[in-house]
């Protein structure tokens, strides 16, 4: 080994799920939205003004936080946008998580977690979920760093309570608590109503799923404002232009056509409800989801191998190969008629 190597920080990537470019495919493995962004969307990015790309976006992003904070019925000083959730949730493991006691984490959630906290030197325990997938708040009421709880959690699409999410705050007022709600919007119960009471909840989204803008990288976070003051100084100490003018444009606009928003969550909320109940007529377990995603097993066959089969028809689920999941899929919400395709190649695979 050279000796400079001894000097890379090195560590193991998180890993996405695919992003096949071929046509065709029936894409249901990273939770994106299969319907359009909103009218307002595509008229405000008709309107960018491409002569302003040779200057800097405006560095606070002002024009998407003033509109997050209204949304929101938040004050000024609330809210921290950054590049999709993911950003925001690795600028607050490195702000938030700087205790030498372990942060926790379930230990069946969003899979980047460990890999922040690998990344920055966290120290973390993960509780194990219980049997029917479901965080026990008990289990975090015990010396820690801090906590980070996805919620509805991923991949198992099951969401906690605003009570029992407040249990493990309540709890730890010590810490900083983060709630990672990036799906929140598809049914779960957001713990919002808490930040009043609690200066050390911090409660991050992603525009990425429920408001069909992943390409467009916006994620952000809500709390009190030393938080997102906090949060501010350290993004401040690594880039100050994180957010592209179009996406600040973006992002602002999709805040205005609320009754399509609606529309597009309602219309995913049915297409779940129903798939679940073609899946379960077909003998499979579905966990209950509050999410746009279905977290499913069959005892016929498993993940892995029906994963594969799927694959082979152009049909992209995801497959974890974690103990406790590796028999279950992940399967995104998509069109009705994607879901029928799906349910029809599950048929031709099983039968
Ligand atoms: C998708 C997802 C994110 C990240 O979304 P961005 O596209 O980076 O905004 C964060 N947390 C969870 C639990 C997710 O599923």
């Amino acid at each position: 080994m050279n000796q400079w190597e001894k000097n890379i920080r090195r560590t193991v990537p998180y890993v996405p799920g695919e992003q096949p470019q071929e046509e065709g495919i029936i894409k249901l493995n990273t939770n994106e939205n299969p319907y359009p962004p909103s009218p307002g969307v595509f008229e405000a990015h008709k309107n960018i003004n491409i002569n302003r790309f040779a200057l800097y976006p405006d560095p606070a992003a002002s024009e998407l936080v003033r509109e997050l904070e209204n949304y929101y019925g938040l004050e000024k000083g609330q809210v921290f946008v950054g590049v999709g959730s993911d950003d925001v949730l690795s600028l607050s493991f490195l702000t938030f998580f700087n205790s030498k006691k372990p942060i926790l984490f379930p230990d069946i959630t969003y899979s980047f977690y460990p890999v922040w906290a690998d990344v920055y030197r966290i120290p973390y325990e993960c509780p194990p979920l219980d049997e029917n997938f479901l965080i026990c708040p008990e289990d975090y009421k015990r010396e820690n760093g801090g906590i980070v709880i996805a919620n509805p959690n991923a991949p198992t699409s099951i969401g906690l309570s605003c009570s029992a999410i407040e249990e493990i705050i309540q709890a730890n007022q010590d810490v900083i608590v983060i709630v990672d709600e990036a799906y929140v919007d598809f049914g779960g119960e957001t713990v919002l109503p808490l930040l009043e009471q609690y200066e050390n909840l911090l409660v991050v989204r992603t525009y990425s799923k429920s408001r069909s803008l992943a390409g467009m990288r916006i994620g952000f976070a809500m709390g009190n404002k030393r938080l997102i003051q906090a949060l501010t100084e350290i993004k401040e100490s690594i880039n100050s232009y994180t957010m592209s003018q179009e996406a600040i444009r973006i992002g602002a606009a999709s805040l205005k056509d609320e009754n399509y928003f609606q529309d597009n969550l309602n219309k995913i909320v049915a297409t779940r409800e129903r798939i679940k109940g073609e899946l379960e007529q077909r003998g499979f377990a579905v966990l209950p989801s509050q999410t746009n995603f279905l977290f499913a097993r069959t005892d016929k066959m498993s993940g892995g191998e029906l994963f594969e089969k799927l694959c082979e028809k152009k049909i992209y689920v995801r497959h974890f190969n974690g103990e406790r999941i590796r028999d279950y899929l992940r399967i995104t919400v998509g069109t009705d008629e994607q879901m029928d395709k799906l349910i029809k190649a599950i048929d031709d695979i099983l039968t």
